[in-house]
């Protein structure tokens, strides 16, 4: 496809720390993209968008400072770069944590108040369909493994999808995406083309 050819030979990145990132690089090559697992903080320079993937966020936060990511990816985010995150990706982006372990710290970028285990021992894991309006009528079968909740959803944010009861587990800012689920793990692409959609409008 014609298009702004630099933007658009750029890959799209995958936070390589820890978690389900190997899940998304394949979602997104079977949708046709050039994925990179990112490690470094100079690979955040050869990124069209980046996705930061599931696992276990207080892992996920000291890894990126041991490998001297946290600073420069909290400024690309704040900067624009167009980021997704899934579960424990989308605790990384709220701008506040609940129930976070000591020191843990989020990238932040979303105006948004996140609980993390918000479904508590007794529900570890379950799965449900729920409506996203954006991506159109056809329910997205979710599935939560030790999910966040987002409690609070400030000015600049956006709730995209709740649960029946009312939860908010997927919302967007400007550049950030956030779900408490998987959609890497369910085979319906619909939220990673929804992903590469803005990364390349944001081009
Ligand atoms: N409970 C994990 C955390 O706090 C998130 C779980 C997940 O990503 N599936 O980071």
């Amino acid at each position: 496809m014609a298009g702004s050819q630099l933007v658009d030979q750029l890959p799209i990145g995958v936070l390589a720390l820890q978690g389900d990132f190997r899940e998304h690089l394949a979602v997104l090559e079977l949708l046709g993209e050039t994925a990179i697992a990112v490690k470094t903080p100079q690979q955040l320079e050869h990124i069209a968008g980046l996705i930061i993937p599931g696992g276990e966020s207080s892992v996920i936060d000291k890894l990126s400072r041991l490998y001297g990511l946290y600073d420069p990816l909290r400024e690309a985010i704040a900067g624009g770069l167009p980021v997704y995150g899934t579960c424990a990706g989308l605790i990384m982006l709220a701008d506040t944590v609940l129930d976070s372990i000591d020191g843990q710290r989020s990238f932040g970028g979303l105006d948004v108040v996140v609980r993390r285990n918000a479904f508590g021992s007794q529900t570890d894991s379950f799965e449900t369909d729920i409506r996203v309006p954006e991506l159109g009528d056809v329910p997205v079968h979710a599935i939560f493994i030790r999910a966040p909740v987002v409690e609070s959803v400030g000015a600049k944010a956006r709730a995209i999808a709740t649960l029946d009861d009312g939860r908010i587990v997927a919302v967007e800012q400007g550049n950030v995406l956030g779900t408490s689920f998987h959609p890497e793990i369910t085979g319906d692409t619909r939220f990673h083309e929804y992903f590469i959609s803005r990364v390349r409008a944001s081009g």
